[in-house]
């Protein structure tokens, strides 16, 4: 029986009737752009994400551009983040005109280690953008008494963290600014590109609004020079419809994490997810590690396991960072981490005996 690494299909076949529906509804009133969907959803997911504001647009590297130039990082400017992201965190920096300076991981979580950011710290520094990786939250007390110390603004990537909490407060609330995806296979996914960034500052929220929307709230009415970046009525219309089944499916997922925990930690050789106290994981991703991970991945996708590597090669040794000259050394959790990590099946819907087989594929090899 093959073990997907995500169903999409099942999610949409369990709720068929709610999506259609809001579907139709989008194409009945002619809410492409903008409009009540989208002003519905953005009010749907302020509450759910604990904050005041929720700004859509159409991606969540979008939105992480939205709040650095809202906060008007610019050339001159140095921004921390974590080697071992998606390349969105630090591209975005690059393009908001700053310099990007990579962070190792703490060794354990996969987030950013406080220690590494307070010595990359230099008088050009002006934020800290933290990935609550695979689900997990960052060590927010840590890195806000360093802001608070450097006076450094924090965007919280939650990408693939909704839902997440540190010491019982919700993820995205710590920051300045706290940017989503809603990318087709995130925990909360759109049937498309689609994304947002949430604040509690009203101010920060009108700016980011108004460079996402050409420069100006008014139409012809250009106060600055903007981007078009916009989250549009279908996509806003499904994540309505998904957004109320999120806390079951953070909860399933959690559970399936619990099952793969109790299969798998028995393995000499494979090293579960580490939560540290006091935080909750959503589990965006399950990801284990494993000195022959690649003999692993190859044993388990020969036997109908989907797996997937996340991420292949750390930031700060991709060919779009070359040009940093950085060394292996200087980065040896995230070095150490991108030749062992691999990620197995885990959505909402997945079952007992599919985690099951992968877990009897893991022990066969
Ligand atoms: C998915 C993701 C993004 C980018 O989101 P898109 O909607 O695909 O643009 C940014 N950061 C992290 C950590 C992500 O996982």
């Amino acid at each position: 029986m093959p073990v997907p690494f995500a169903d999409l299909q099942l999610q949409y076949r369990n709720i068929k009737p709610e999506i259609d529906e809001a579907i139709a509804a989008v194409i009945r009133d002619n809410a492409f752009i903008r409009g009540s969907y989208v002003d519905a959803f953005e009010h749907e997911f302020a509450a759910a994400a604990e904050v005041k504001c929720c700004v859509s647009c159409a991606n969540g590297t979008d939105a992480l551009y939205l709040a650095m130039a809202a906060l008007k990082v610019g050339p001159g400017d140095e921004v921390i983040t974590t080697a071992h992201s998606w390349i969105s965190t630090s591209a975005m920096i690059t393009h908001a005109g700053a310099a990007v300076v990579f962070c190792d991981t703490d060794g354990r979580t996969f987030t950013i280690d406080p220690k590494a950011i307070e010595a990359a710290i230099t008088p050009r520094t002006v934020g800290i953008i933290p990935v609550h990786l695979y689900g997990q939250p960052a060590e927010m007390d840590a890195i806000m008494a360093i802001a608070r110390k450097h006076r450094l603004w924090v965007i919280e990537d939650c990408a693939q963290a909704h839902l997440a909490r540190y010491k019982g407060q919700m993820v995205g609330t710590f920051g300045s600014a706290a940017t989503y995806s809603f990318y087709p296979g995130k925990n909360l996914g759109a049937m498309g590109d689609a994304g947002a960034v949430v604040t509690n500052d009203d101010e920060l929220a009108e700016h980011m609004t108004i460079l996402a929307r050409h420069g100006g709230l008014v139409k012809h009415q250009h106060r600055i020079e903007g981007i078009n970046s916009r989250l549009d009525g279908m996509q806003a219309a499904i994540l309505s419809a998904k957004l109320p089944h999120l806390v079951d499916w953070t909860a399933a997922r959690q559970k399936a994490a619990d099952v793969y925990n109790a299969g798998l930690n028995q393995i000499e050789d494979v090293i579960v997810p580490q939560v540290a106290p006091d935080r909750t994981h959503v589990y965006h991703l399950y990801t284990i590690k494993h000195p022959r991970r690649d003999a692993l991945a190859a044993y388990l996708n020969a036997n109908g396991v989907q797996t997937a590597i996340n991420y292949p090669t750390a930031l700060p040794f991709l060919a779009a960072y070359q040009r940093l000259g950085h060394r292996l050394e200087q980065f040896p959790n995230a070095f150490g981490d991108q030749g062992r990590v691999l990620s197995l099946p885990m959505f909402a819907e997945i079952t007992r005996k599919q985690q099951d087989e992968v877990i009897d594929r893991v022990h066969a090899f």
